[in-house]
């Protein structure tokens, strides 16, 4: 057998498909000794070797990028989508982030604003920018299961409507109005209320 390799060698190089074998790291360590051999003295088989290692590298590359291009679009969104759900998560980050801030804010407890008819020298007076409860003077009217207060500017613009008790928002500085009505819309008595910087 050493005989007929030998004789192999020496007639006809080394066959392709030991190249073949041997620039995949395929080869036995008996084939690769005996070949590493012959390519020590053989041009001709080293320039069979270098091609084949480079037709090789050529395709482990063209295989990793085609891998590179496939795998990203087996489970990543295209583009578009993906651009799409992140300006959806966005807007959803941005709104929580609005209310947390809304719910964080401190909210202070309306002030009691004492209402006196204007038959007083003064109104009462309460200051801006702050939530209020209007408790008007009832004495002197018959009872009645509830009332509505009716608050309007010095122009006699509404400005706010709600029941007596109810939270009034904040206002701005100025001088107001608070009607008193009955349940069926009745006038009852009007006061005047001063809103102060
Ligand atoms: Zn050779």
């Amino acid at each position: 057998m050493g005989m007929l390799v030998m004789q192999r060698q020496e007639n006809g190089h080394v066959d392709d498909e030991a190249v073949e074998r041997y620039s995949l790291g395929d080869s036995s360590e008996e084939e690769s000794a005996r070949l590493e051999e012959h390519l020590f003295v053989c041009a001709a088989c080293r320039r069979r070797l270098t091609e084949h290692e480079a037709y090789n590298r050529a395709m482990q590359t063209a295989a990793a990028r085609i891998r590179a291009r496939e795998a990203p679009q087996s489970w990543w969104l295209p583009p578009r989508w993906a651009g799409a759900l992140a300006a959806a998560a966005l807007a959803v980050v941005i709104v929580l982030a609005g209310v947390r801030h809304w719910m964080s804010r401190p909210l202070a407890p309306p002030l009691s604003v004492h209402l006196t008819t204007m038959r007083g020298a003064t109104a009462a007076t309460a200051p801006a920018g702050h939530r209020m409860v209007l408790q008007p003077d009832l004495s002197a009217l018959p009872p009645l299961p509830s009332y509505r207060l009716e608050m309007v500017d010095r122009m006699g613009k509404r400005v706010w409507e709600g029941a007596a008790g109810a939270v009034v928002p904040p206002m701005a500085p100025g001088v107001y109005f608070i009607r008193l009505h009955s349940p069926q819309g009745k006038l009852l008595r009007e006061y005047g209320l001063e809103v102060k910087k």
